[in-house]
């Protein structure tokens, strides 16, 4: 945890559950991305953490935004990032979001299916539209690999009936899962890229854009992985598999930026036993799944905690959220050991928890309110 965020915690003692974002750590990654994938560009997706700071703060170093609905290029809008900034990259949208969005100025659109093209070809006649196919996600714990992305062997088609409609077919986009853990999986989906390009140029159909998604890891509990195993995986894909052509690279990291520039802080509720002799303690922590830690879903994200008593002995744990719910549960199978002398008050941090939690996190369900934020 960073310095600052240490410092304001300790002097603002702010009610808990609440999310802090040290916004030095989000420009930091923006600059290692950018610097460790030199020529690329960088579409932050802002479904990951909308906060206007987080906005701002990356609109002011230059970047890009990958957005997954009109309601997110209306925020990029107001926030007076230009619409040639935003690509509408989400491959499932209402025609008349895409029409909205097309007469603000957005240009770019993704899309993964025939049916989705005639709605781009009607509100966003002569867009640039890019197709986005099926990888592998396996080696990410938190897949998107079912519900997106045409089969590969399918794209070529779907780009010569995008120039027939009157698009401009530039370009393709894969997704190898969100926080990838695996650097292999990038070399498995730049050589299905390389061979949708010499494909659709056996069509006619000349592509100059590679959009190879997000992907890049947060610190959770798995040991921490260099941002670099990633890129130089990247580079090495991309010499390898597009050593005559070079295409326009542009990459949509979400969960990387602003994910280990936050903490969650939280608070013990109760720790309770269900018999005498029980081996696990129930810990109950004042966040869960509604809360906005929705990424437990089946165990998947596992965050670093930290307990003020860090370092005594330990003992197995289920932990659990406070609502009246029976699937707040964040972790049984996974394994968790907590102090042994944990009690009820005690302040719990929820380590690398800036992305993906404050804005899925729920209006009141129980009544509990949205998880609050500071941008710091
Ligand atoms: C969610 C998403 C991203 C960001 O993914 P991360 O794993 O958070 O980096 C990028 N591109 C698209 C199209 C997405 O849907």
């Amino acid at each position: 945890m960073s310095q600052k965020i240490q410092r304001f915690l300790a002097e603002n003692q702010p009610d808990t559950p609440c999310l802090v974002v040290d916004l030095d750590v989000v420009s930091k990654h923006y600059q290692r991305l950018s610097q460790e994938l030199p020529g690329v560009e960088i579409f932050y997706a802002v479904k990951a953490n909308p906060a206007e700071e987080i906005l701002t703060t990356l609109r002011d170093l230059g970047s890009k935004f990958d957005a997954a609905s009109i309601y997110e290029i209306e925020q990029c809008l107001a926030l007076e990032i230009a619409p040639d900034r935003l690509s509408f990259g989400h491959t499932i949208k209402k025609e008349r979001h895409i029409g909205q969005a097309f007469d603000a100025g957005v240009r770019q659109f993704a899309f993964d299916s025939l049916e989705e093209l005639q709605k781009l070809s009607r509100a966003a006649p002569g867009a640039s539209v890019f197709c986005r196919f099926l990888t592998s996600n396996d080696g990410a714990d938190w897949p998107l690999s079912d519900k997106f992305g045409c089969n590969p062997d399918f794209v070529p088609e779907l780009l010569c009936r995008a120039a027939e409609l009157g698009l401009a077919p530039t370009g393709i986009s894969f997704h190898v899962g969100s926080q990838q853990r695996d650097p292999a999986t990038w070399d498995a989906a730049l050589s299905v890229a390389a061979r949708i390009f010499s494909d659709a140029k056996e069509r006619g159909i000349k592509l100059s854009m590679l959009n190879i998604g997000g992907g890049f890891p947060s610190h959770y509990r798995a040991p921490k992985q260099e941002l670099a195993v990633h890129t130089n995986a990247i580079k090495r894909g991309l010499q390898k598999h597009f050593a005559d052509f070079v295409p326009k690279v542009i990459v949509e990291p979400g969960r990387y930026i602003p994910g280990d520039a936050g903490i969650i802080q939280s608070e013990v509720v109760l720790i309770s036993r269900k018999s005498p002799d029980a081996q696990k303690r129930w810990v109950y922590l004042d966040i869960g799944k509604f809360g906005g830690l929705p990424e437990v879903l089946d165990e998947a994200i596992q965050y670093r905690l930290r307990t003020p008593q860090d370092g005594g002995q330990t003992g197995p744990v289920i932990l659990a959220g406070p609502t009246c719910d029976e699937v707040d549960v964040i972790y049984d199978a996974a394994g968790y050991e907590l102090p042994l002398d944990l009690a009820v008050g005690d302040l719990v941090e929820i380590l690398s928890a800036g992305a993906y939690t404050a804005s899925y996190s729920s209006v009141g369900f129980n009544g509990f309110p949205p998880l609050k934020e500071y941008y710091i």
